[in-house]
């Protein structure tokens, strides 16, 4: 029988996460989307709670969680806060490629140190470059073999929590001009001579910081290529079917805080005579959200379901991240919508979670990258489905309409 309910052990993650994001994260959202700065307070609260670094394997020192549990707790975490939510989350995607194709020797050697210690220690995933963006294909940083060493060239743009990172997830090309054939994926520790350059100024999700990262002759070791070479595009594309359903995660949960926060103030908030709520053309609008809050968090588990049961989810995932961001844009949308003129207000929260929902459409992928996945999925598919309908077009199959 299908069994929906969680587990004592995810029942009691999954309210504990709550708790810490709305003890920890809430009542700071707003500061922190002033402040511009990574909150490492926070990181490092929810590092010793054991909320960072999920996947890595408990014989290299990590909690090694699968992606069911990181749903619960990163929907809790961003109902907190989404710009928090993706620097506590980031080292799940730098560390993600390591976990695919680096050895446990590896692992131990280069991702141990980092997930073990006092201190939260934090990696940047560097896939994308100025003209490298939804095509990965076309890196342009290049790493080539001297003796026993690789040497890495090129400027990767937009990686998350370079400012901070300790070590680099770096996609490079082996054999330039042969675009993903030739790509291979490099773990590069900052003091091999990694620098880093402007910081973006963004829009939104300001908890979060990113940053262009310079790779001027930096020498690695050979145990700093994960996996083989040719190997590295895969390696992403693996990473991001896997990593997806974080970000739909945290979507779920900028999706249910709009509903809970614009259902309280609807409630409260008396305008004729009687709270706005007691009008169908609200109570209906927070009913749609509700619904989809709902939604993108079924969609979500269920896309991690089928990844930690070994099955193929690359479908499932682009799904759940198509869903639950769009939703999520949709929901902090109409959340302001019913907060009126407060809704546009800095004080009342709301457009910190509108400005950064709006991100959860664009990284790991935009949706319309998500659209392409599942587009190829389903032609995949249908190719093999008979539906008992005989179809009428380029004169196969066409039904008999002489009787
Ligand atoms: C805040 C933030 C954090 C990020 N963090 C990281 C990180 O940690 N590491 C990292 O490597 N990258 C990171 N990124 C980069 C992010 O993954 C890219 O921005 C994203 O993949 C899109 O690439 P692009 O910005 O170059 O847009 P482009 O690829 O230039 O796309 C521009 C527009 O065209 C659309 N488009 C492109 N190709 C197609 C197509 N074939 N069909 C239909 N539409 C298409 C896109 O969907 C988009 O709407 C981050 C970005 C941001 C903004």
């Amino acid at each position: 029988m299908v069994d929906y309910s969680l587990s004592p052990s995810e029942q009691e993650l999954y309210v504990r996460a709550m708790e810490f994001a709305r003890k920890e994260i809430v009542p700071r959202a707003i500061e922190l989307d002033i402040a511009n700065e990574i909150p490492i307070d926070i990181c490092q609260k929810a590092y010793k709670a054991g909320f960072m670094n999920l996947h890595i394997p408990k014989e290299a020192g990590g909690p090694g969680k699968s992606l069911f549990e990181e749903t619960l707790i990163y929907e809790a975490i961003g109902y907190g806060d989404a710009g928090t939510a993706t620097s506590i989350n980031v080292n799940n995607l730098a560390f993600a490629p390591l976990v695919i194709g680096a050895t446990i020797e590896q692992l131990q050697k280069y991702v141990q140190p980092l997930v073990t210690g006092e201190k939260v220690k934090f990696g940047a995933f560097c896939l994308t470059e100025r003209d490298a963006g939804s095509d990965a294909s076309a890196t342009k940083t290049t790493a080539v073999k001297e003796g026993d060493e690789w040497v890495l060239n090129g400027t990767k743009c937009w990686s998350t929590n370079a400012p901070v990172a300790d070590l680099f997830t770096v996609f490079a090309q082996t054999e330039p001009g042969s675009g993903y054939k030739g790509m291979a994926v490099f773990m590069v520790p900052k003091d091999a001579g990694v620098e880093i350059g402007h910081i973006e100024n963004k829009i939104g999700q300001k908890a979060s910081q990113q940053s262009e990262v310079f790779l001027k002759n930096v020498y690695v070791p050979e145990d700093c290529l994960v996996g083989e070479v040719g190997k590295g595009f895969h390696i992403a594309m693996m990473t991001l079917d896997k990593t997806r359903t974080g970000i739909a995660s945290i979507a779920t949960g900028v999706c249910q805080r709009a509903v809970d926060e614009a259902t309280k103030f609807a409630l409260k908030r008396v305008q004729f005579g009687k709270p706005i709520f007691n009008n169908q053309g609200i109570s209906f609008m927070l009913a749609d959200m509700a619904a989809r809050a709902q939604n993108a968090r079924l969609s979500t588990r269920y896309a991690a379901w089928l990844a930690d049961h070994g099955e193929k989810s690359s479908f499932d995932s682009a799904i759940a991240k198509l869903v639950a961001s769009d939703w999520a844009m949709q929901n902090t949308t109409d959340a302001i919508q019913i907060f009126g003129g407060y809704g546009y207000a800095v004080e009342y929260g709301i457009g910190t979670m509108f400005r950064g929902a709006k991100l959860l459409q664009i990284y790991e992928g935009t949706n319309q990258v998500q659209r392409i996945v599942i587009a190829n999925e389903l032609k995949k598919k249908v190719k093999t489905l008979d539906t008992g309908f005989k179809l009428n077009y380029a004169g196969v199959d066409a039904p008999d309409h002489t009787s």
